[in-house]
């Protein structure tokens, strides 16, 4: 079994990013990301601050905007509309979940598609549903395509099944699996909640991608010897055992499927690494193509 880390990876991609940086100084550019924190959720909380960190550290301009819960729809579309306008922002990310009062498919909208580094406004989509390359692609499946890329694992005819359909991750990754680019031409079947006989599904997989948001809902009737496994999922759950109390664990069983499978990633340690890595890259690419 080889353990597919996301580390090494996520390396390679942040390898890319200083060299692409260090050429648009030199032509008097540094790309910018603004991420947008509505109120006060611990995990968001510690993602935003992965995020702005990881810009410090790489040198790219960040620009962290928290506000309360308690702020209207309006009050942060205007803030959507400023950071549109900034010359100095070539990314926009708002942190999800927002608290239920607002319309987030208002405020994905809003965001100037050549700004929505997170790849969720519908002009992107549309871009990646129709194989154009010049779109942005949400930085968790774009993540695990890279990761398959890296790891010379070749899809191209392989039968890919993606558990769960969310636009976030699995119908984008799905899309991507199937799509004309590099790491695409693979054969897709996306599975979900109302799917019959998943494990007589996923059994049937080459590669078998779990984004569902279970802990642990993925074992050994699930997975096919010799298949490779793409956990996607990332879940807290009680480990009294630990100092913490809690642990992050997969939506796959790791212990019970591990020396089965061709290859596999683990939770922590996998997929994780790469979404903030594909966010810079993302970042990057939204200054080269801003024109003048
Ligand atoms: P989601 O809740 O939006 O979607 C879950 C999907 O799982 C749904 O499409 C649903 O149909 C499917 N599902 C639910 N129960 C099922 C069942 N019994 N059988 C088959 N399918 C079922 O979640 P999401 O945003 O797509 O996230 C999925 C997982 O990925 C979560 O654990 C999340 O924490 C993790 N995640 C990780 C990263 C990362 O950076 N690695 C980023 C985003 C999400």
């Amino acid at each position: 079994m080889k353990l597919i880390e996301g580390k090494p990876i996520a390396d390679l991609v942040y390898e890319k990013c200083l060299q692409d940086i260090e050429r648009l100084k030199a032509e008097g550019k540094q790309p910018g990301l603004a991420v947008v924190l509505i109120g006060d959720d611990p995990a968001s909380k510690a993602y935003v601050g992965s995020k702005d960190k990881k810009c410090q550290e790489l040198g790219l301009h960040s620009v962290k905007i928290e506000k309360p819960a308690e702020i209207t729809q309006e009050e942060l579309l205007s803030i959507i509309d400023d950071l549109n306008a900034d010359d100095a922002i070539h990314g926009i990310l708002v942190q999800m979940p927002l608290p239920k009062h607002l319309d987030s498919e208002e405020v994905i909208k809003r965001i100037d598609p050549a700004k929505d580094v997170d790849g969720l406004h519908p002009y992107n989509v549309a871009k990646l549903a129709m194989d154009d390359p010049t779109g942005f692609v949400p930085c968790t499946p774009g993540g695990c395509q890279r990761m398959l890329i890296e790891s010379g694992i070749d899809v191209e005819g392989k039968h890919v099944v993606v558990v769960g359909r969310s636009l976030l991750v699995g119908k984008t990754l799905a899309l991507l699996m199937m799509g004309k680019g590099e790491g695409g031409n693979a054969t897709v079947t996306v599975a979900h909640s109302r799917t019959r006989n998943l494990p007589e599904v996923t059994q049937s997989a080459d590669i078998l991608v779990a984004a569902i948001g279970i802990p642990h809902f993925l074992g050994d009737e699930h997975v096919r010897d010799g298949s490779v496994v793409i956990d996607v999922g990332i879940n807290r759950i009680d480990a009294p055992e630990t100092a913490k109390g809690s642990r992050l664990v997969g939506d796959v069983d790791f212990d019970a499927v591990k020396d089965k499978c061709e290859a596999i990633t683990p939770v922590p340690g996998g997929v994780g690494r790469m979404t903030i890595a594909m966010l810079m890259a993302n970042t990057i690419r939204a200054c080269e193509m801003r024109e003048g």
